[in-house]
Order: structure tokens, then sequence, then C-alpha cells
């Protein structure tokens, strides 16, 4: 039965039952090449599953929690080296925290309800709890470097407060990511079920 074939070095298409040997236009070895009906039956199912299972809570959640081992190493390079500017970015850095871990617990919340039904199952109280005592955690932060911009300039109580605040946020990002990764491997067993 002939089918067609594309060299995907070139994209020349070889009619027949094989690919040929090498590519007559590129001389690409037969290897390179792809049939085409499949290929493109490959990509529309790729597509439609990347549509159907784009989960926006999976992107939108890196971001936050993505930020916070930045914020370590920024506050690592300021011990440092006592650049203030250092320490300003990570300030920076706690206010991008807080815009984006709202979109975050709203994109979950909304995932949960379309994903899981709304399930009230222990891991999505934890999720859910979590992401609100990371929130609490970095408002409490923000605050206290509003209060107190100097704050950071010698070792005090506040600015051990203000590290502690830190400390929990980042523990709280990694317990999120890791519950986040069993739903991610759970769910992608029912739906090969
Ligand atoms: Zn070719």
């Amino acid at each position: 039965m002939p089918r067609q074939w594309r060299c995907t070095v070139c994209g020349y298409i070889h009619e027949g039952v094989e690919p040929p040997e090498v590519c007559p236009a590129c001389g690409a070895d037969r290897s390179l090449f792809v049939p085409v009906e499949e290929e493109a039956v490959a990509t529309v199912t790729l597509l439609k599953d990347l549509v159907a299972n784009f989960r926006l809570h999976s992107v939108v959640a890196h971001f936050p929690c993505g930020l916070l081992p930045t914020i370590a190493l920024f506050l690592l390079a300021y011990f440092m080296t006592g650049q203030p500017h250092l320490e300003s970015a990570v300030f920076w850095l706690l206010l991008v925290v807080l815009v984006a871990a709202p979109v975050s617990l709203a994109s979950g919340i909304y995932a949960w309800q379309k994903h899981f039904k709304g399930r009230r199952a222990g891991i999505f109280m934890k999720k859910i709890g979590l992401a609100l005592v990371l929130l609490l955690l970095g408002l409490a932060a923000a605050q206290l470097r509003f209060g107190h911009p100097e704050l950071m300039m010698s070792v005090s109580w506040r600015s051990l407060l203000y590290l502690a605040f830190f400390v929990g946020m980042l523990g709280c990002a990694v317990l999120l990511g890791h519950y986040g990764s069993k739903l991610v491997f759970q769910s992608h067993g029912q739906d090969g079920a």
C-alpha cells in the first residue's frame, strides 16, 4: 500500500511503500523520513491533548513558588556582599510573589472544582491551607519591611522575623509543589484508565 513519506530535513515528499534509501532532494538517510498521515495524526492528538489537559494552575503556580528560591539566593548574596540593592531586590520579588500568589490560589481552587469536583480530600485542604499560610507570611513580611525599610541593615529580632517569614514561605512552596506533583501524577493515571 503506497503512502507518503516526508523528509524531516528538507520536507521532500516521497510516495511509496517504503521511504527512499536517501532523500533525492537533500541526501538525508531514510531513517529521517516519517510517514505523513501518522505524523499529522500525532500532531493533532498532541495538540488536542494539550488543550484538553491544559491546566492554568500548573503554569501559574510556578510563578510565586519559583520566586522563593530566587529570594533565598538574593538574601544569601546580600549576606555575602552587603550590597543594599540585593536586599531591595528581595523586597521587590516579595511584592511580585504577593501579586502572583492570589492568582495561583484562585486558579488552584478553579482547577480543584473543575478537575476534582471540589472533593474535600485532605490533599486539597492541605494545599489551600499552605497557600493561605504562604500568602499571610508574605503579607506579614511586606508589612514589616514597609514599616522598617532599614530592618536588614543590622541583626535584630525584626530582621530575624523577616527571615523567618521567608523560610516559612519557602517551606510552604516546597510542600505545595510536592502535593501538586502528587495530584498531577494521580490524575494522569486516572485519565489513562
Ligand atoms: Zn530531504
